[in-house]
């Protein structure tokens, strides 16, 4: 997605919004892009290609995020005519990217956590997009120093729990709390299988660690005597990072998650985020992919309706099999008579990419503590060599201050100019010059971006029903687990071998 509207058009634009038109001058340019939320929408009013000659495929898939096309590429390598079928312009869903001539950014995923050796199916597809492999990773694309930095009482500290201002007391608990995340790393239930694993379906079914699906990670805290403030907002931190809702929402087995699965600190990080997988995948999927359309309706007989962009003209595909892609709120409407099949709440969240014209962190990860924002990331940071030309920065603000329904409104209805205040107002504390260097700002809102684990989610048996197939339709989405490209990547294999058998 480039830089679309001229400084002009986004004047004018502010001007017209009046009351939220930001105080300053304006010298950048830039406005609201993102989803297609329009031709998303026409869903409600369910067109139809029913009249439509069906094309014939060996597999179609509705959805080309990361789950749809890795469910692609291993039909594809086995013999299988694919067919992918995306809403959008452009294949990559929550891991779109875009591009300007200061740097690729990404506007959703923009990292991958180094897997474990036993994480067979990311190992296999890193090793073919020529990452290195479990024994030897290629150093080249693993973040490099300094990862990240936290600005807490005016001040940049390093790493996100430091230990500033903590007394001894504070300190103990703080050792406590990430011992027993150790404890937990290394826990294997009595079915021999890791207690956090990843994917989530390779996680022990133990009764007492399901347990922990039944109450918050605030309440799991509260019980375990952990209080402290700055304890609990990493965790805060932590759990909105990874599931865009807070402690207080996100069941405590989640919260534990994310602390206990991962094997290493370590991330492979790409100017353009997760958008890296993407074009790799893209490439391998030529000829196959059907950007552009959104689908009307799948049938468990394994018929595919869909609607073309711009046009509304209608295609069909008949398939052996299908692989429903799309995330579950959009499945519901698609299948005929599953509206009622059970979907997770998800969360919203606001992206933003600011272009500046000099170098303002030489850290990759930069982290406000009072903030309703993660912070930002800068996508140069890749490139080796001093940082001294313009740079572009990603800023996340997952959207859980309301209930998912109350803040997606509020989020649409918000203008560029008001977005542009809150941005600049945030980042104004640690990067009082910021306004000055800006050249170009991007606001992306995402209004369903990631399934909320919140409590008997995870464990309950709703979603053990999500995944089961439907006729000829099998399903790879990332909702039907957690919200992180590992879960894509498990779920577009698990269809894609599913239908191999
Ligand atoms: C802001 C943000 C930051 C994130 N950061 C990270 C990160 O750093 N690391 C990480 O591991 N994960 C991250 N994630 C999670 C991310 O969701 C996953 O990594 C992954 O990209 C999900 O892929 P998916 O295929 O499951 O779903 P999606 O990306 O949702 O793909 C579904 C696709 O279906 C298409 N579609 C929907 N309806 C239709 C229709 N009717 N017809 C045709 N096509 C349709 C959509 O357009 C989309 O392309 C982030 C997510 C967000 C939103």
């Amino acid at each position: 997605m480039n830089e679309r509207l001229s400084r002009r058009a986004f004047l004018a634009g502010s001007l017209a919004l009046g009351a939220c038109r930001p105080s300053i001058s304006q010298s950048w340019t830039g406005g609201i892009v993102g989803a297609s939320h329009d031709f998303g929408h026409l869903l409600r009013q369910a067109p139809r290609a029913t009249t439509a000659t069906a094309e014939k495929a060996d597999v179609v898939i509705v959805g080309g995020g990361m789950a749809g096309l890795i469910a692609a590429l291993r039909l594809k390598q086995a013999g299988r005519d694919v067919k992918v079928i995306e809403l959008e312009n452009e294949v990559g869903g929550n891991s779109a990217s875009g591009r300007n001539a200061t740097s690729a950014y990404p506007w959703g995923a923009h990292y991958v956590p180094l897997p474990s050796a036993d994480m067979t199916d990311v190992c296999a597809l890193l090793e073919e997009f020529g990452l290195g492999s479990p024994d030897r990773w290629k150093e080249d694309a693993l973040c490099h120093d300094p990862n990240e930095r936290l600005w807490y009482r005016g001040r940049w500290l390093e790493g996100l729990m430091p230990s500033y201002g903590l007394d001894d007391a504070a300190r103990d608990e703080v050792q406590r709390f990430f011992a027993k995340m150790e404890e937990f790393k290394q826990l294997r239930g009595s079915d021999g299988r890791r207690a956090f694993a990843i994917p989530l379906e390779n996680s022990s079914r133990d009764p007492d660690l399901i347990a922990l699906d039944q109450l918050t990670m605030a309440d799991w805290m509260t019980r375990e005597n952990f209080h402290h403030p700055d304890l609990r907002w990493h965790v805060d931190y932590g759990c909105r990072d990874d599931y865009g809702s807070g402690f207080e929402t996100v069941s405590a087995w989640a919260g534990i998650h994310y602390y206990a699965s991962r094997i290493s600190s370590e991330v492979f990080t790409w100017p353009e985020g997760n958008g890296w997988l993407i074009a790799r995948l893209r490439e391998r999927l030529a000829g196959h992919l059907i950007p552009g359309h959104l689908v009307t309706r799948i049938t468990p007989e394994g018929r595919v309706e869909a609607v073309a962009a711009g046009s509304l003209n209608a295609r069909a595909w008949q398939a052996e099999a299908v692989v429903c892609a799309a995330p579950r709120f959009i499945a519901k409407r698609l299948i005929p008579g599953q509206e009622s099949m059970p979907s997770p709440t998800y969360a919203p969240w606001m992206v933003a990419n600011l272009t500046v014209s000099k170098p303002i962190s030489q850290t990759w990860d930069n982290v406000l503590r009072d903030s309703r924002s993660l912070g930002y990331i800068v996508a140069t940071h890749q490139q080796l060599g001093p940082a001294s030309g313009p740079t572009v920065l990603t800023y996340y603000q997952p959207l859980d201050h309301l209930p998912p329904a109350e803040a997606r409104k509020e989020a649409l209805a918000k203008s560029y100019a008001a977005w542009c205040n809150e941005i600049l107002a945030d980042l104004s504390g640690p990067h009082p010059e910021l306004r000055s260097h800006l050249t170009h700002l991007d606001v992306w809102l995402w209004g369903h971006a990631m399934a909320r684990p919140v409590p008997g989610f995870l464990h309950g048996p709703e979603r053990a029903a999500m995944s089961q197939p439907l006729g000829k339709i099998h399903f790879a989405h990332s909702d039907m687990s957690l919200s992180l490209f590992e879960e894509a990547c498990h779920w577009g294999h698990h269809a894609a071998r599913a239908i191999l058998a």
